[in-house]
């Protein structure tokens, strides 16, 4: 009979939505899960602030692994949204097109089912679970002798009281993007800075997002935006996540990127894996 819950702690380090998606994945599968978070709102991390494009067509991977887990983790979506319960803001991908989902939504079902501890971790080395995950976006390599990631600031612009399904589709040129959730709100991106973790706020870049999203949906010329926020997307050198064992009893699953929305439930299913094979259960 299989175990109410396995009696080995697995700690990881960070809150937003692949630590979470980690989380959910293994206490699906028995095992006793706490993760640690700093931020208590979560508006710092990169989750809070994504578009949430489900975009295994939309945007470049720096392979064709990654390519075949991007379009495995898209596939996965539907089913997991299911799972998860709720009500979340989606609209399922298809084998041929992108979808998108509400990455704040995801969050807050998450952290419905996930023993949360608010509190920062220094260094890898104070924890002493059986196996600890580090998921900590742009932070993680600061936890120890781990593959190195930076943060790469975007903006979002966001528009409210649209007529629902006045854009069914996700337009992209470039970087530049502009899709609409079914709530109705549109959402435009984005932009790209490497210049560490600054959080301050430059007109400039918002009124270039903006011309740029309105030659690209003219719908929205005339109309000024009622939101706007940044955040600091994970990313490696050479652009592959680090999703890999480091040492018998720690994981690293961070550095997706443009991707980790998309990226969260493959990640997640992989961490899992990972889990029971070193313990063997
Ligand atoms: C503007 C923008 C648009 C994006 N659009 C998309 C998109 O359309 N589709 C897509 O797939 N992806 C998109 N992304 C990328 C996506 O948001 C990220 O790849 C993904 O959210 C990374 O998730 P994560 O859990 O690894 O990191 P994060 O969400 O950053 O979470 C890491 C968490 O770890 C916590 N933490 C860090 N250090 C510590 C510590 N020492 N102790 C405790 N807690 C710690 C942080 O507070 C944070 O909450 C976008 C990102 C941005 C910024």
């Amino acid at each position: 009979m299989k175990p109410l819950f396995y009696c080995v702690v697995i700690e990881i380090v960070g809150g937003g939505l692949i630590g979470l998606s980690c989380a959910w994945e293994l206490r699906r599968r028995s095992f006793d899960v706490v993760v640690y978070e700093m931020d208590r709102e979560r508006t710092g991390s990169s989750s809070w602030a994504g578009a949430g494009m489900i975009a295994a067509h939309g945007e470049t991977f720096p392979d064709d692994t990654w390519q075949q887990r991007a379009l495995q983790s898209a596939a996965m979506y539907p089913s997991w949204v299911t799972a998860l319960g709720g009500n979340i803001d989606f609209c399922p991908p298809t084998p041929t097109e992108d979808g998108h989902v509400d990455p704040r939504d995801l969050l807050r079902e998450l952290d419905k089912t996930t023993k949360l501890e608010f509190r920062k971790i220094d260094h890898l080395d104070d924890l002493n679970g059986e196996q600890v995950i580090v998921c900590a976006g742009a932070w993680s390599s600061q936890l120890g002798d781990l593959p190195a990631v930076e943060p790469v600031k975007g903006y979002l612009l966001a528009w409210d009281g649209i007529a629902r399904g006045s854009l069914s589709s996700i337009l992209r040129d470039g970087h530049t993007y502009v899709f609409q959730r079914q709530n109705g709100r549109v959402i435009a991106g984005s932009t790209e800075q490497r210049i560490g973790f600054d959080r301050s706020t430059d007109p400039t870049w918002i009124s270039d997002l903006q011309q740029r999203a309105q030659t690209l949906w003219p719908p929205l010329k005339g109309l000024s935006f009622d939101d706007s926020w940044l955040g600091l997307r994970p990313a490696t050198a050479d652009g592959f996540p680090v999703v890999q064992r480091i040492h018998s009893r720690c994981i690293a699953a961070y550095g997706h990127y443009r991707n980790g929305i998309l990226l969260a439930p493959w990640t997640a299913r992989w961490v899992a894996d990972e889990v029971q094979r070193q313990l063997g259960k």
